[in-house]
This record gives structure tokens, sequence and C-alpha cells, in this order.
């Protein structure tokens, strides 16, 4: 039987099967040989050991798409990352590291922003704007007004999505909303998953239709600039690309090389301050090796 990986905790596998629910599975001993670690996102064959108990063995990865380290899951499409027009105000400097890694992993990247009741219109272009010019698809929803919530089901539709975003921005409540009207067994899945414990620890697959799911990562807060050579960290800022070939010096890192093109794109207004500062100062971080 085929199925999908949503959750793993210390050596138990749970394993989503189209119409049929939730199976626990254990590995058999075949991965550790490979050396392959199952990972949430796995599609995978599981052996029905016992269908009333819905327990069996995890026998077979199929191939993967893709896998990414950080959160560590494999058959990824796409990110979005929410944040929150106000309460909390919006934090760029995190917002960029999440954009970072997710381009490092050559994973594309949506950009929600919740609780637009929260802000005029002119400021909502105002935060639209800045990530929009550098090449970003932006949307706006409010949870609480209920806006915006098709727009991100259509989003989402038919494909793997790992979401992340600070807490409090409304995660859970946007979650909740495309998820409504969904009919799943979700109480044979609560059961089994252990929800409303609240195991932030733990990654794990939230499906919201058949080939639709989200995956909520558990310590955003936390995302540092790391596994990176400073040299490396302008390719993903996407918008650098069209000025670079004009820098005076090649392989200008854009801190402090004079005719450098995107110094002169900034000082024009063609590229976003906000951004360009979040790049000197992960810059220095890589060059000082320091952590966050
Ligand atoms: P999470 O921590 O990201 O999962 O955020 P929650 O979904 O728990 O929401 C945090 C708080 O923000 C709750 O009190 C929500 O009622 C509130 N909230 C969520 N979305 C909106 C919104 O669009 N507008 C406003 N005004 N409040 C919202
Ligand atoms: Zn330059």
């Amino acid at each position: 039987m085929q199925g999908k990986i949503v959750k793993g905790i210390a050596g138990f596998y749970y394993i989503h099967v189209a119409e049929s629910g939730i199976y626990e599975c254990k590995a058999k001993g075949i991965f550790r040989k490979e050396k392959k670690k199952p990972l949430v996102g796995d599609d995978v064959i599981i052996e029905v050991l016992d269908e009333e108990n819905r327990v069996g063995n995890l026998v077979e990865i199929l191939p993967r798409r893709n896998e990414l380290i950080r959160p560590a899951v494999a058959n990824v499409d796409q990110a979005m990352v929410i944040f929150a027009a106000q309460e909390p105000k919006p934090n760029f400097s995190l917002l960029d590291r999440f954009l970072i890694s997710m381009e490092k992993q050559g994973i594309p990247t949506k950009i929600c922003i919740n609780k637009k009741d929260l802000v005029t219109g002119e400021e909502l272009e105002l935060l639209i704007s800045e990530y929009k010019k550098c090449g970003y698809e932006v949307f706006t929803t409010s949870a609480e007004q209920e806006e915006g919530v098709e727009q991100m089901s259509a989003l989402l539709k038919g494909k793997t999505t790992v979401v992340a975003g600070p807490s409090g921005v409304g995660k859970s409540s946007l979650t909740n909303l495309v998820q409504h009207g969904v009919e799943m067994e979700t109480g044979a899945i609560s059961q089994k998953l252990g929800r409303g414990k609240h195991t932030t620890r733990h990654s794990q697959l939230i499906q919201i239709d058949e080939g639709t799911y989200i995956m909520d990562t558990p310590g955003f807060s936390s995302l540092y600039v790391a596994d990176m050579e400073k040299e490396e960290l302008k390719d993903y800022f996407i918008e650098f690309a069209p000025y670079e070939g004009a820098c005076r010096f090649q392989g200008c890192s854009h801190t402090h090389e004079p005719g450098c093109a995107v110094k002169e794109a900034l000082d024009k207004g063609e590229l976003s301050r906000i951004r360009y500062a979040n790049y000197v100062e992960f810059y220095e971080e890589l060059k000082d090796k320091r952590r966050y």
C-alpha cells in the first residue's frame, strides 16, 4: 500500500494512506543498511500488519523529488511564509533569513501578509511593494474577516507547502480556515498524531485535501543564516541579479567596493533598503561566523 509520511517520532512513522487514514509504522532494517532515513513528506510503501489497529511496516521509500535540510522534509513544492501586517510588527530580518534559506534550497516561496484588517490600505501597499519589487509573490489575508482565504487555498491546492512564520501572526487561524469544509477522519488522525498536545518540536504534515499538504515548521524564530560562505549570500538576494554584471569588480560583494551597481541601484531607489540592510547584516554575520 502506498502512503505519505506525515510525522516521525522516536522510530515510529505515521503514514497517511488516501481513503484509509493513518498507519503507525516502523521502518524495517533495510533503511539502516542503505543509510537512507525516512523523512516527513516521503512517499512510501507500507505492509499492513494489523488493519484494525492500523499498524504496519515501512518497507520502501519511493524516489524523492527533493529534500530539504531545514526543515527536514521531502517532496516539497513550495514554501509560504506568513507575517502579520501588525501585532506583531513584521520582522524583516527573520523574513529575509527564511527567504534565503529557501532560495538556497531551491524552493519557491510566497509571502502572505495576514491581519490586513489592522492597517490602512496605504500601509499595506507599502509592505506588499517592498517584497513584490524583489520578485516575490505577495498576497494578503485577514483570518479575522475571512478575507483572502480562497486565494490561499488556490495557492496550496495539489501541492506540499512548507508554512512558516513567527508565532502570533495567525498561522493556526489561517490553517483552520483553509481546512474548513474539508472532510477528514479528524478523530482518528488527532488520536494517532496526538494533536492538540502541541508537539511543536516535531514537524508534521497536515492534510488539507487529497494531494494537498502543509507542513508547519517549528522553531522559526531561531533561524540563522548558516552553512554558506559569505560570497554565496548575494546569490540568494534574487533582486541583485540584474545589476551584478555591471559592478566594476568581478565577485563584488556589494558592500564596500567602488563602482558597485547594486549600491547605485539602491541610491536610485530601485532596490529595497530594508533588504539591503539585512544583506549587509547577514554578510557581516557570516564573515564573523557568529551564530544566532
Ligand atoms: P499563530 O501563533 O501564528 O498560529 O497565530 P494564531 O492563529 O494563534 O493567532 C494569534 C492571534 O491573532 C489570535 O488572537 C487570533 O485571533 C489573531 N488573529 C489571527 N488572524 C488575525 C487577523 O487576520 N486579524 C486580526 N485582527 N487578528 C488575527
Ligand atoms: Zn556590487
